[in-house]
């Protein structure tokens, strides 16, 4: 029987969540404010193409993406030609005319790459352009009003470029204290009084800066980490407006299960030597998968309760210790729930001391993603097979 894996580990993406956290957003921004579904990094490592299209199911309007090739795979996967892909990063000149005639927009920063980007002109159709401003970022974006007039100046001659958006983004907006979030919000007012013309789309907020301040959003959100269930930040865990959903689970079995004796030791280095007599388990991930070596020393949930990780994780392989004797093929859930217990992504970014962000993003293209829609399984992805 032909399956779409083979393997005994794998990744659930609950889409009911997502269609949930965009709907929420919405309801949160109101109608007349536009949800643009951030999905770069195959949407924080859940699946591009089957969150893009959950996003525009539950209102989405438009797609972001980090760099060219993302926004290219979205189609290749088959989203439509008229639903409007935004690349956030920086596009060399001379993919413009592919940009152009995939409908995908492009961000613009500098006066020369609009300079560039005419010597590959006339284009199929025209190139969609949204104009990034630097309100403090410090990454992307035009400074001075000089830039952002010249920019003007050649988007009014050059039928080839539509200026679709103007936007900024926040270093702070997940943060308590709304100083610096403040001082870059009122640049970004100050630098849209140098556009003569105002451009359809103006967007500024990022998941953190739409949830808490919906009436500062003008009139799209950009809106990533939030869509996934996640909070921007632990800070502003106590503040959210209303509960999000996790969407991402991880879960493996046991492929090999033993009774060690105290003393005996356990992986690479030898490093773990088990107490007194233990049951030990083999679980099939590894860091390969994403799975750090630095997730040592944390739990997994088997038969509902937690097993410690023993020993150095492998490539492909680690080891736990388990509470009693347990049959092959036992669930263990990585992230997620068993039995009234739940690891969520927070508690394995704490454990690693990271961010939430990097833990998704992380698990690699190694493990199937399984997407559920009303508990049943819509379609399996496995990039290895
Ligand atoms: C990734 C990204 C976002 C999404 O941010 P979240 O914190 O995940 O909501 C928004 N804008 C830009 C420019 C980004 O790069």
């Amino acid at each position: 029987m032909d399956r779409a894996f083979y393997r005994d580990t794998w990744a659930e993406i609950d889409l009911d969540a997502i269609f949930y956290n965009v709907q929420s957003m919405k309801q949160h921004v109101g109608t007349q404010v536009d949800v643009i579904a951030v999905v770069k990094a195959n949407a924080y490592g859940h699946g591009d193409i089957q969150v893009a299209k959950t996003a525009l199911e539950a209102g989405a309007t438009h797609l972001a993406v980090a760099f060219l090739d993302e926004a290219l795979a979205l189609r290749k996967k088959g989203l439509p030609l008229n639903v409007p892909i935004i690349v956030l990063g920086a596009t060399n000149p001379s993919y413009a005319p592919l940009a152009a005639s995939q409908n995908i927009a492009l961000t613009i920063f500098r006066v020369d790459w609009l300079e560039q980007a005419m010597m590959y002109a006339p284009y199929d159709r025209p190139l969609n352009v949204h104009m990034k401003l630097d309100t403090g970022m410090g990454r992307l974006g035009a400074k001075t009003k000089e830039e952002v007039q010249q920019m003007v100046h050649m988007l009014k001659q050059h039928t080839c470029f539509v200026l679709e958006g103007v936007y900024t983004h926040f270093a702070t907006a997940d943060e308590q204290n709304a100083d610096y979030f403040s001082f870059q919000y009122d640049t970004f007012l100050h630098m849209l009084e140098w556009l003569p013309i105002k451009p359809p789309l103006i967007h500024c907020a990022n998941s953190a800066a739409a949830l808490r301040y919906p009436d500062r959003v003008f009139n799209a959100v950009r809106f990533g980490i939030s869509m996934y269930g996640l909070t921007p930040s632990q800070e502003m865990k106590p503040f959210l407006p209303y509960p999000l959903k996790e969407a991402f689970s991880l879960h493996s079995r046991l492929t090999h299960v033993k009774k060690v004796k105290a003393g005996e030791k356990i992986s690479y280095g030898a490093t773990y030597a088990a107490e007194a007599d233990e049951w030990i388990g083999t679980v099939p991930i590894g860091y390969a998968d994403g799975w750090l070596r630095r997730m040592q020393h944390f739990s997994v949930l088997v038969d509902g309760k937690r097993a410690p990780i023993v020993g150095r994780i492998c490539m492909d392989q680690m080891m736990i210790r388990l509470p009693y004797e347990l049959p092959i093929g036992t669930k263990v859930t990585l992230i997620g729930e068993q039995q009234g217990d739940r690891i969520s992504i927070d508690d394995v970014a704490a454990h690693v001391n990271t961010i939430n962000y990097e833990i998704p993003c992380t698990i690699s293209y190694r493990v199937p993603r399984i997407f559920l829609k009303n508990k049943s399984i819509i379609e399996v992805r496995n990039a290895v097979l």
